[in-house]
């Protein structure tokens, strides 16, 4: 294909980003980046209501996080000024009133401005969907361009835009298809020829209901999934299999891939359904590998606080740890739960327990612990010493392993699961260790 392709992202400030937003994002991303065009992030805030520039902040930081960078728009350039709608009013007026002048539109006894529907249906060439006709007389009115009070709407602010910055190709969500019929009739007024246009599927909520742009409960919106600990290759791999699939139906899908691979005519036309668990699956998934300083810097900021400790640690403490726990990480949140584990002084046991058949254990592992010759340099029992411990009970046919390893871990973590504990233990200090040990026979 050739490189004069040009495709937009066109989001209103008026929330948050929303998934459904991100994914039309993504693909308008991928289009670009697959066909060597450019991606250009145009802001629709004329509606100075609803439109904040916190939800605008929003929307810039989602799609830098996600990795969507793109090639015009806010913050790239001198004259970025232009890609927000809000300042290209005039310009939308005047080429309302060229199309009034030409007789292309008429104002209707309200004072409102619409360009005249042609006889006959329009058909929309969708690049997923195929030809979609549509009958005029079942579209409502004349499309308005200009309200009574002399603002564009969003149809004539699209259009003009979309034409004076050489979009070719208009991809977004199935929701605008009977938008597109009005801007097929406006572009062949302004005399311009039209984009292209592809229309991606609904997203579904898990219970086959849609999940609505401006639905606030549940988790649509992409800033909320990164807070709670999602890292972003996660999100952009299942966005990608929302509607589109791999030649081969691989999985684990990277960007660098799919721009190698992406083609729109392998999109799916039918309604996407968000399946968390497969979300959460894919994040586990990212999260054991990518590269494990990656991934121990960007959970610091998931530890409250924790984080302070950590810091306070040799630099290669936290990364050393997250590499010996991730595989267990569902989230980046899940790095809270390990450094609780190795920093509170103290253990919580669940009242229920019944601790007498553990306490000879117990008190031998403190013993042991107290005793013990620590590593050079190490405040932390070694892996090995751990299982030194552990060596004489093995041997000893009339210990239950199982109360001894129950016995352990209750006395380590308060809980009865959890991680690796010879591992585990050396990151403890013995202090910690003795105190929580202490805590247990209490
Ligand atoms: N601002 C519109 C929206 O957020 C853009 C739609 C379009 O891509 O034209 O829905």
């Amino acid at each position: 294909m050739s490189n004069n392709i040009r495709v937009r992202f066109a989001p209103s400030p008026t929330g948050p980003l929303h998934i459904g937003g991100a994914r039309t994002a993504l693909f308008n991303y991928l289009f670009a980046k697959c066909t060597g065009g450019k991606f250009i992030l145009r802001i629709d805030d004329t509606d100075t209501e609803r439109s904040t520039k916190e939800n605008e902040a929003d929307i810039l930081a989602s799609l830098k996080w996600l990795g969507l960078a793109w090639d015009e728009g806010p913050g790239i350039a001198d004259g970025d000024t232009q890609y927000y709608q809000s300042n290209r009013i005039k310009r939308h007026v005047d080429v309302a009133n060229q199309l009034l002048e030409s007789g292309k539109a008429y104002k209707d006894h309200e004072g409102v401005v619409r360009i005249k529907y042609p006889e006959g249906p329009i058909i929309v060439h969708d690049l997923i969907l195929g030809d979609c006709s549509f009958e005029t007389t079942v579209l409502g009115p004349d499309p308005v361009i200009l309200r009574s009070d002399g603002r564009p709407t969003y149809h004539l602010a699209s259009c003009v835009d979309d034409a004076d910055f050489g979009i070719t190709h208009v991809i977004r969500g199935q929701d605008h298809l009977t938008n597109t019929t009005k801007h097929i009739v406006l572009f062949d007024a302004m005399g311009v020829s039209c984009p292209a246009f592809a229309h991606l599927p609904l997203i579904l909520g898990m219970d086959g209901s849609k999940l609505s742009k401006r639905n606030s409960d549940g988790l649509t919106v992409v800033s909320e999934f990164k807070n709670l600990g999602y890292v972003p290759e996660a999100l952009i791999n299942f966005l990608m299999l929302l509607g589109w699939s791999h030649p081969e139906e691989k999985e684990i899908l990277s960007l660098e891939e799919v721009i190698t691979l992406f083609k729109i005519e392998r999109f799916n036309p039918t309604p996407a359904k968000f399946e968390t668990p497969k979300l959460n699956h894919l994040n586990g998934w990212w999260i054991r590998h990518l590269e494990v300083g990656r991934i121990a810097k960007d959970s610091l900021d998931y530890l409250g606080d924790y984080r302070e400790l950590v810091n306070s640690k040799s630099s290669s403490f936290w990364p050393s740890l997250v590499e010996s726990f991730r595989s267990s990480f569902v989230f980046l949140s899940d790095a809270k739960k390990i450094a609780k584990l190795v920093f509170d002084l103290e253990i919580h046991l669940e009242p229920s327990i019944d601790k007498a058949e553990f306490i000879p254990f117990v008190k031998e592992w403190r013993d042991y612990l107290s005793n013990l010759m620590l590593e050079d340099g190490s405040d932390c029992p070694s892996t090995a010493q751990f299982k030194d411990f552990l060596k004489p009970f093995k041997k000893n046919k009339e210990v239950s392993q199982k109360s001894l390893f129950h016995a352990l871990r209750l006395a380590i973590t308060g809980e009865l699961s959890g991680p690796d504990l010879s591992i585990l233990v050396s990151y403890i200090q013995r202090d910690t260790l003795l105190q929580r040990a202490d805590s247990f026979l209490r």
